[in-house]
């Protein structure tokens, strides 16, 4: 596929890979304009993320970030039936009777969204500046050009890189606050003797945990994915992560009842802004003044279909404006 922005300039810049963002892409891309995605990230998932490693020989992958998802909104479901057809989302009974997954990781949707567009991994915008008749975005040394830029990255880095060009969409971004959490992943050489392949608790320090391997063409050695509830994220925030990753296995035997077990692989990963408690309201917000807008999961509800919901608002709102401007 060749794209019409070689040169760094394209109609629409879009800072964050993630499913808002995305979604957004996906959408405004069906309508013939030039856009271009920018992410940090070594590859696709954002807080859908899968994490490949190696353990006893055997491939074997961990969803560290959203463990399953739900599609109630009669245009997601439409996606995500697709995406079943295309084989990168099955059904998971075991989160409940509308659960899904990505398959064969949770990124999968991530991925085969992206692979439809031009996504440039890597690239963490650093700097968003206005030009004389375009903006400008600084990332990784390259400096990107565009009509209209929309963020789509969590609120607290919204507020970030905003906070010069659009101190209104900064403020709002600014006003959410995001729980973090830790993410245990530990792999096992026997299956551990839990009923059931999840555990959730709303008053402990484990809020959720689920057998990965368990989930949908998943493959290797048994593994779970460990979630510590928010409280217990905070105070173990500035922990070491392997401290913080024995702690937590700990806090798991003594939640599920298991016998402790030594893992054959043990590692944990911090998510600064894992859930944020999102503003109701718009979905997402552009301001067509200055050509810069903002979609996430804050603006919707926090969740992969509200992340997808806010790319799907923001995109319109573009297109209304820019057929407002034609007409
Ligand atoms: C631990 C955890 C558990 C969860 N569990 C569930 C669940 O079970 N079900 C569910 O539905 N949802 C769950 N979620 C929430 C769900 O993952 C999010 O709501 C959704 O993925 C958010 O999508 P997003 O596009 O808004 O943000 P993100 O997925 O965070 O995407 C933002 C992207 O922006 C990129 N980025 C950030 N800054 C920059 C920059 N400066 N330059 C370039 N790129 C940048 C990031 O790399 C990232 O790829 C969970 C999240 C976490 C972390």
């Amino acid at each position: 596929m060749r794209w019409r922005h070689m040169d760094g300039h394209s109609d629409i810049l879009i800072i964050g890979a993630g499913m808002a963002g995305l979604s957004a892409a996906a959408a405004l891309a069906s309508t013939g304009q030039s856009i271009l995605v920018l992410d940090k990230g070594r590859g696709p998932g954002g807080r859908m993320a899968a994490r490949r490693v190696e353990i006893a020989g055997e491939q074997a992958s961990f969803d560290h970030g959203a463990q399953y998802f739900t599609a109630r909104d009669p245009a997601f479901r439409e996606v995500v039936a697709a995406w079943e057809t295309a084989g990168v989302a099955s059904r998971w009974p075991a989160a409940g009777d509308d659960a899904w997954v990505g398959a064969p990781g949770m990124n999968a949707p991530i991925r085969a969204m992206a692979e439809a567009l031009d996504v440039r991994w890597n690239v963490r915008a650093e700097r968003l500046r206005r030009g004389s008749a375009h903006l400008h975005v600084d990332a990784a040394g390259q400096s990107f050009t565009a009509a209209a830029v929309l963020v789509a990255v969590p609120a607290e880095q919204a507020a970030v890189l905003l906070a010069d060009v659009a101190p209104d969409l900064a403020a709002l971004a600014g006003e959410v606050q995001s729980a973090p959490c830790w993410a245990v992943m530990a792999g096992f050489a026997a299956p551990l003797p839990i009923i059931g392949d999840t555990f959730r608790s709303v008053t402990g320090p484990v809020s959720w945990a689920a057998r990965n391997s368990a989930k949908p063409g998943r493959s290797g050695a048994e593994t779970w994915v460990i979630h510590a509830a928010p409280e217990r994220s905070r105070r173990l925030l500035d922990w070491p992560k392997d401290e913080v990753a024995q702690t937590l296995l700990a806090d798991f035997f003594a939640a599920t009842g298991s016998p402790p077990a030594t893992p054959i692989h043990l590692d944990a990963h911090r998510w600064l802004y894992a859930l944020p408690q999102a503003l109701t309201g718009e979905g997402a917000r552009f301001d067509p003044a200055l050509g810069l807008g903002i979609a996430g999961d804050y603006l919707h509800s926090p969740r992969v279909e509200g992340a997808w919901l806010s790319g799907r608002a923001l995109a319109g709102k573009v297109l209304q404006e820019r057929l407002a401007s034609t007409s």
